[in-house]
């Protein structure tokens, strides 16, 4: 910090040397200071981002951090998602994302229990599912922490809409009151679906968990969602499996914007796909039983993609779904 003398000193020195009365001297000082600032303010503006990309995690609408990367288990037999999550977990995945429906809870708290790292840095996401479970939430919800074999569940989702639904999200909030779940959010849910579930609400969905991927980008949602501070999470992030006769993970592989994009930063399409999901500021759950698949999948913190590329995928939005499930 400079003393007035020192100042005033160093202003009699500029103006001396740009041949400059001292008020132009201070004038045109000022006049830099701010150019500087409001370039840097711009530039704060513009690299912005919700996601702390050193520690790979995002903050909730709730205050608490959530990995940005996660393993998705859907369709893995009980075997197979016990050794997935493990290979994750050394691999360094903190978040895994299971249901009741995946009917593999079980396997994956085996895997979290057996992993040696601490229950605190591992982000379990589950979900009850459907009318049967939303009218019982309770029972649904005391279901899960006993088949993860766990105190508390990281985040809950409603897995989809139907009824009870809000009947249920209710049943949540005691739950996280009593401590026993962290965060609470919504899966395959819309602007209507989602209104209707904050007309009951005391606690703001955190997470809303949709299918997004470059085809599909939701992005009428994920605006919608700006103002309650819920975070999109994006499921068939490669564009999905085939259980429902359509995976698109080989469409979007195919993408030319996306092979050119390989080529250029030496990585698959896979992590182009998923960094893109980053960036974009969608937690991105890829799942896989393939350890190279899984260890390729994180393997995406070395590089970022430009805006101008950014921008350009952002065009390949088509608003197509893969899958049929999930509503609009
Ligand atoms: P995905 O987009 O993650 O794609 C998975 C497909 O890509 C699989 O066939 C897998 O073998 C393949 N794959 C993965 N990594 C690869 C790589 N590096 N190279 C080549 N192929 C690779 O689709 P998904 O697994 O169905 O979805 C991800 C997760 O999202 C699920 O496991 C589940 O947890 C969640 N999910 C949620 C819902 C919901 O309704 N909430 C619906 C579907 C999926």
């Amino acid at each position: 910090m400079l003393s007035r003398r020192q100042t005033l000193k160093s202003l009699a020195a500029l103006s001396a040397s740009l041949a400059l009365p001292a008020c132009q001297a201070q004038e045109r000082q000022q006049q830099q200071a701010e150019t500087s600032q409001t370039r840097s303010l711009a530039s704060a503006a513009q690299t912005f981002h919700p996601f702390d990309f050193d520690k790979r995690t995002v903050k909730l609408n709730n205050g608490i951090d959530m990995p940005i990367i996660g393993i998705g288990v859907w369709t893995l037999t009980p075997e197979q998602a016990e050794k997935s999550v493990s290979v994750a977990l050394k691999a360094g995945y903190r978040l895994i994302d299971t249901a009741r429906m995946y009917r593999n809870e079980e396997a994956v708290g085996r895997a979290v229990r057996n992993s040696g790292i601490a229950r605190k840095d591992i982000f379990i996401t589950t979900k009850i599912y459907g009318s049967g479970d939303y009218s019982n939430a309770e029972a649904a919800i005391n279901n899960r922490l006993k088949a993860l074999g766990v105190d508390y569940i990281d985040l809950l989702l409603l897995h989809y809409p139907d009824q009870n639904d809000t009947q249920a999200w209710q049943v949540m909030e005691q739950f996280v009151r009593t401590g026993k779940i962290r965060a609470i959010g919504l899966s395959n849910y819309h602007r209507k679906t989602f209104s209707r579930i904050m007309e009951v609400a005391s606690i703001t969905p955190a997470v809303v968990q949709n299918e997004v991927h470059i085809y599909n980008q939701d992005k009428h949602t994920k605006e919608f969602l700006k103002s309650y501070g819920t975070q999109m999470e994006a499921w068939y992030p490669l564009g999905g499996r085939d259980s429902y006769g359509k995976g698109g993970k080989d469409i979007l592989f195919a993408e030319p914007v996306i092979v050119t994009l390989a080529q250029k930063y030496r990585k698959t399409p896979a992590q182009i796909l998923l960094r893109w999901q980053l960036q974009a500021a969608n937690i991105a759950i890829p799942g896989s039983s393939n350890p190279a698949h899984i260890r390729e999948n994180i393997a995406i913190f070395d590089f970022s993609l430009a805006d101008a590329e950014m921008a350009t995928i952002s065009k390949l939005d088509k608003k197509t779904k893969f899958s049929t499930f999930g509503g609009e």
